[in-house]
């Protein structure tokens, strides 16, 4: 492992070099903010970035700091996240805002891996990104380009997540030139960025890409497509966005029930479904969203957010 390590060296500096001339220019790239990097990195979890471009901005200018975001309410939060998708992220991504404002940001990648909705990919994105901690991170964009470039079998023991993990890690603290902190960022980044504009999952970009002298799969890349999402339209997801969306619109977050299916049809064009609405699938969604805290009934009104709204942080 560690003479792999050192031979990438190179290859580090061909990608950071490719970088530095080649990045995208989206929203979350530059800061070193713990808070506004946490906010991207949940974001981006299970968001496309290009719908996340266009969301972050106004999520961070809406809740500026940890304070901000940890004193709105749960209601308030998941009304800005709308449309987003997988809306508990946005009241875990409160809860770790309640803890930092408590307790200050975590010193290590084991406590900061404890935060609400952070776990250890994100930890190690945060940690790389906002304090310059040289840990690597592996998501499916740097996996891809670590196994084709490696030539390793993603089957194998050398292409198992582990082995990829420790692979990235040397990388960034050592492989021969060690990175300074401020550079950490720029190669979390970087390591990000060549998976997902050249050497993607269907057609890689091998002529456009910095490391192709060498790679034993040049030209000949296999397809390494993501995992398929069910389908969406008509799905118990669409049937639950389209709730969302519709208490996110709605003054005061709220609808009386009896007014949900047509608020829904209304605002609730996501997934092909307006003006489509089976009741049935309605009541059970709705059933859902209550028992994973993301609205709750009051009487005869349903509301965004969970019963107990814990809206500040002295509470
Ligand atoms: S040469 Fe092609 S397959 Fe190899 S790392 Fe670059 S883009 Fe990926």
């Amino acid at each position: 492992m560690e003479v792999a390590v050192r031979d990438l060296a190179p290859l580090r500096a061909a990608i950071l070099e490719w970088y530095a001339r080649e990045r995208r220019n989206l929203p979350w790239r530059g800061t070193h903010n713990p808070y506004a990097v946490l906010v991207s990195e949940v974001m981006l979890q299970q968001t496309q970035a290009s719908r996340v471009a266009l969301r972050y901005p106004r999520f961070v200018a809406r809740f500026p700091d940890v304070t901000a975001l940890a004193s709105a309410s749960e209601a308030e939060v998941l009304a800005e996240w709308s449309g987003l998708g997988y809306n508990r992220r946005a009241l875990a991504l409160r809860r770790a805002a309640v803890a930092v404002a408590t307790s200050g940001w975590p010193s290590n990648l084991r406590t900061l891996q404890d935060l609400p909705g952070v776990g250890a990919y994100t930890a190690r994105a945060i940690g790389s990104l906002a304090f310059g901690w040289p840990v690597g991170v592996v998501d499916t964009n740097v996996r891809r380009w670590l196994v084709r470039r490696l030539g390793l079998d993603p089957r194998s023991p050398a292409g198992a997540s582990g082995a990829l993990q420790q692979v990235s890690d040397a990388l960034a603290r050592a492989g021969g030139r060690r990175l300074r902190p401020a550079d950490v960022a720029s190669w979390t980044h970087a390591s990000m960025e060549l998976g997902a504009v050249v050497c993607r999952a269907l057609r890689p970009a091998c002529d456009a890409c910095p490391i192709a002298r060498g790679c034993p799969a040049r030209g000949r890349a296999a397809p390494m497509p993501a995992a398929q999402q069910g389908k969406f339209r008509g799905s118990r997801r669409a049937y639950r966005g389209a709730i969302l969306r519709a208490l996110a619109a709605a003054s005061e977050h709220a609808l009386r029930r009896s007014d949900v299916p047509s608020a829904m049809t209304s605002y609730g064009s996501v997934g092909g479904l307006a003006g489509a609405f089976d009741p049935q699938q309605v009541q059970v969604a709705i059933e859902g969203l209550e028992r994973d805290g993301l609205v709750h009934a009051d009487g005869q009104t349903l509301r965004l957010g969970p019963k107990e709204t814990a809206a500040t942080i002295a509470k």
